[in-house]
């Protein structure tokens, strides 16, 4: 009763109580729309998704379409990221952006 398929349900057996955990969390966070009540979905298409959605989170109505920011609140339609918030998108990309690329360098150039 040794198969590959046993072992590697054997090895993720551990995880799946965070992965609920996780999931129980996205699920606690769904705001409702500000304008027509229906649940907002934690999941957005990237196709829709604006570039302030990109940089400070929130959500599409699925029902009636209207533009939520990560706090529940309503967005007018073009809306730019606060400052704050493209700032921090900055230095995240560059915590992440920079190491990587020297990582990539010294591996090119060894
Ligand atoms: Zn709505």
């Amino acid at each position: 009763m040794s198969s590959p398929f046993f072992s590697v349900l054997v090895g993720i057996a551990p995880f799946v109580p965070f992965f609920v955990i996780l999931l129980f969390l996205i699920m606690r966070r769904q705001k409702p729309c500000p304008d027509c009540g229906e649940p907002l979905s934690p999941f957005l298409s990237p196709f829709k998704k604006t570039w302030r959605h990109w940089v400070e989170g929130g959500y599409i109505c699925l029902k009636c379409g209207c533009d939520v920011d990560s706090d529940g609140r309503k967005v007018p339609a073009g809306t730019a990221p606060r400052l704050r918030s493209v700032v921090t998108g900055i230095v995240m990309l560059t915590l992440v952006g920079v190491p990587a690329v020297l990582l990539l360098l010294f591996l090119l150039h060894r």
